[in-house]
C-alpha cells in the first residue's frame, strides 16, 4: 500500500463513476510535510500512473517538474490547503448531475444517508464575484484563494457553470464525498420530479446529519474500490 497507489485508485475510481472526466484531479496532503501536496500531471485521469504524481507547494507550483505539465486549476488546490490546516485530500470535478444545482436557486440537500455531509452546507461559489470575464477555470492563486474563502469550513463547494470542489481529512473521504455529491445531486433531481411544483420532500434533518457526520469515512466504499482496482492495476503492469 502507498500513497501514490491510492492516488492512482482514486482517480480511477471517480473516472469509472463519471465524476471527474477527461479533466478533473485530485490532491494529497504529504503525510510528513504540511506544506507539499501530490497530483497527477496534466493527463486524462483513467490514463494516470504512479509515475504521473507531481510534488506541488503551498503557491501550486511544482517542485520537480522534470518536463511534465501540471493541471491549470492545481490553485484551487495549494489555496484550499493553505486555508484549511484539517484538509488532506482535494478533489476539483465537473460532477454532471451537481452542475445544474450550480446554475439554479434549488439548493443541494441531504437526500440519503450516505451524503449526511451535505447537510453541513455546500455553499456555491460565483467566479464573476472575484473576476468578470474569465474563462472560468481556476487559474491563479487569486481565483484560487476566492474559491477557499467561498468554500470555508464547508465539506464541499459548487463552481457555477464548472463543477465543484470536495475536499475530507483522508483520500477514501475525499472520493466518497465525491462519489455521493453526484449520487445525491440526481436522487433529488428525481425527488423532485416525483413530487412536482411545491411538492413535499423530506431531507436528512440537523441532528440526523449531526448523528451520521461524526462516523461516516466511506471505509467500506473505500475497501471494496481498492480491491477491483488493485487487481485491475496488477493486470495492467503484467
Ligand atoms: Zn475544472
Amino acid at each position: 500500500m502507498s500513497l501514490f497507489q491510492d492516488l492512482v485508485i482514486a482517480y480511477r475510481v471517480l473516472a469509472d463513476y463519471g465524476i471527474i472526466d477527461a479533466y478533473g484531479h485530485i490532491s494529497v496532503r504529504c503525510p510528513d510535510n504540511p506544506n507539499r501536496f501530490w497530483m497527477a500531471r496534466s493527463v486524462a485521469p483513467e490514463l494516470v500512473t504512479e509515475a504521473d504524481m507531481m510534488e506541488f507547494d503551498m503557491e501550486s507550483e511544482p517542485v520537480d517538474a522534470r518536463g511534465r505539465s501540471p493541471v491549470n486549476e492545481r490553485y484551487i488546490h495549494g489555496e484550499v490547503y493553505k486555508a484549511r490546516p484539517e484538509v488532506m485530500a482535494v478533489v476539483h470535478n465537473h460532477s454532471p448531475s451537481v452542475i445544474p444545482f450550480c446554475c439554479s436557486d434549488t439548493p443541494l440537500q441531504p437526500i440519503f444517508h450516505m451524503s449526511a455531509f451535505i447537510g453541513l452546507g455546500v455553499p456555491n461559489w460565483e467566479i464573476r464575484e472575484a473576476r468578470e470575464g474569465s474563462d472560468m477555470l481556476v487559474r491563479d492563486n487569486y481565483l484560487g484563494a476566492s474559491l477557499a474563502r467561498r468554500l470555508g469550513n464547508h465539506p464541499a463547494a459548487l463552481m457555477r457553470g464548472h463543477g465543484a470542489v470536495v475536499v475530507g481529512e483522508s483520500l477514501q473521504i475525499a472520493v466518497g464525498r465525491s462519489v455521493y455529491l453526484e449520487q445525491n445531486a440526481r436522487m433529488q433531481f428525481q425527488a423532485e420530479l416525483l413530487a412536482g411544483p411545491g411538492g413535499k420532500i423530506t431531507f436528512m434533518d440537523e441532528k440526523e446529519v449531526a448523528a451520521n457526520v461524526v462516523w461516516q469515512e466511506y471505509g467500506r466504499f473505500w475497501n471494496l474500490v481498492r480491491n477491483k482496482y488493485i487487481r485491475k492495476l496488477e493486470e495492467e503492469s503484467a
